[in-house]
């Protein structure tokens, strides 16, 4: 008996691949543009509810591909700053997102990994059974289904939650291409960031692919040793390589497109010698620095006082950096960086729309 094939998941198509799949089955071409527009520019999963398309037609998506299949079995809201954190059911797998509504932009911070294989001392999700990459489906399905249930339109996204995006690196950039094409949410490029804690093999692909995204590289520490200390990563891929790596190739990337990301834990790594050594490389590289407070206590780490978060703050800016205090969002739903764990026992189910 012969392997059972597993249908293409229709999330995960770009509208050629679409195109290329139905033409040779008598459909025409511009029945693809239709299908993704209705998946990628309107949310629409239910083939059912694809009003354009004829029953038969309908039928043969059904046979053909696997549509979205997933729930959000929690949502907490900060009663603070109305960042929501969901909780995405894939069969057996889940993972956590987060709506991060400002003024003037919409962000999300989406997961791309189920758990992670890295143990980030002062992230809960490194804490979590790790059950492997998402599809890009599975990484789109976030995406759309948190725009699903609000009116304004997503402006950013961040590839921040749970995983590794280097270790999924595929994926993700597919659900990134995705995510800006011109049929679809259309969001700037510019405006996609990945975050990696600095795997070089990845970070290598991804610059010499010219890949346009925002990289944000989760430093959170200059010295080898502390950041040895805090984060696994480093035993494998040396942050020094990384950086000697970027510094070479920093003409490769735009103006604007680096990015440092930096957890300020208390007692750990904001010491006037962090500030200094952070700023030299920020100006080498011509990295913006994000400094993110710890957003509660974990592991016996905590967040700093405001006042030597400040005094941090300005040792970066007087020399020169531009570097903003981001505020952990979401403090009270445990949703800031790091801190996707996964509050599964809580769940309450609400079905995906
Ligand atoms: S901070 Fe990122 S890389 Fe580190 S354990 Fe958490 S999810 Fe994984």
């Amino acid at each position: 008996m012969g392997a059972v094939v597993a249908k293409p998941e229709i999330l995960a198509l770009t509208e050629e691949e679409l195109a290329a799949q139905i033409t040779p089955d008598g459909h025409k071409k511009f029945r693809a543009q239709q299908v993704f527009q209705w998946l990628h520019l309107k949310q629409v999963f239910d083939v059912r509810k694809m009003t354009n398309l004829k029953a038969d037609f309908q039928d043969y998506l059904l046979e053909k591909f696997n549509f979205p299949d997933f729930q959000i079995l929690n949502q907490r809201q900060s009663p603070s700053d109305h960042t929501a954190k969901y909780l995405f059911a894939y069969g057996k797998r889940q993972v956590e997102s987060v709506w991060l509504p400002y003024e003037n932009r919409q962000s999300i911070c989406v997961s791309v990994q189920s758990g992670c294989s890295l143990d980030c001392s002062f992230c809960a999700t490194g804490k979590i059974a790790f059950k492997g990459n998402l599809t890009a489906g599975e990484i789109l399905a976030q995406v759309y289904g948190m725009q699903q249930l609000y009116e304004r339109r997503i402006t950013n996204i961040v590839f921040m939650g749970m995983g590794e995006p280097f270790y999924n690196y595929d994926n993700v950039l597919r659900a990134a291409d995705l995510i800006a094409h011109q049929h679809g949410l259309n969001i700037s490029r510019r405006r996609i960031t990945l975050s990696t804690s600095g795997v070089l093999p990845g970070i290598k692909r991804f610059v010499e692919e010219k890949q346009p995204y925002r990289l944000a590289l989760s430093l959170h520490a200059v010295f080898p040793e502390k950041r040895a200390a805090i984060m696994d990563i480093e035993e494998k891929f040396n942050f020094l390589d990384v950086l000697e790596y970027l510094r070479a190739h920093r003409a490769e990337l735009q103006q604007g497109q680096l990015m440092f990301e930096y957890i300020m834990i208390d007692g750990v790594n904001i010491f006037p010698d962090d500030a200094q050594e952070l700023a030299r490389w920020a100006n080498l590289l011509r990295a913006k620095v994000n400094l993110i407070p710890m957003n509660t206590e974990f592991n016996g780490m905590r967040r700093p006082s405001d006042e030597k978060i400040y005094d941090f703050w300005r040792a970066l800016v007087e020399r020169g950096v531009v570097a903003v205090n981001r505020k952990s969002p979401a403090k009270d739903i445990d949703g800031a960086c790091g801190m996707l764990a996964g509050r599964q026992a809580e769940t309450t189910a609400l079905d995906s729309p």
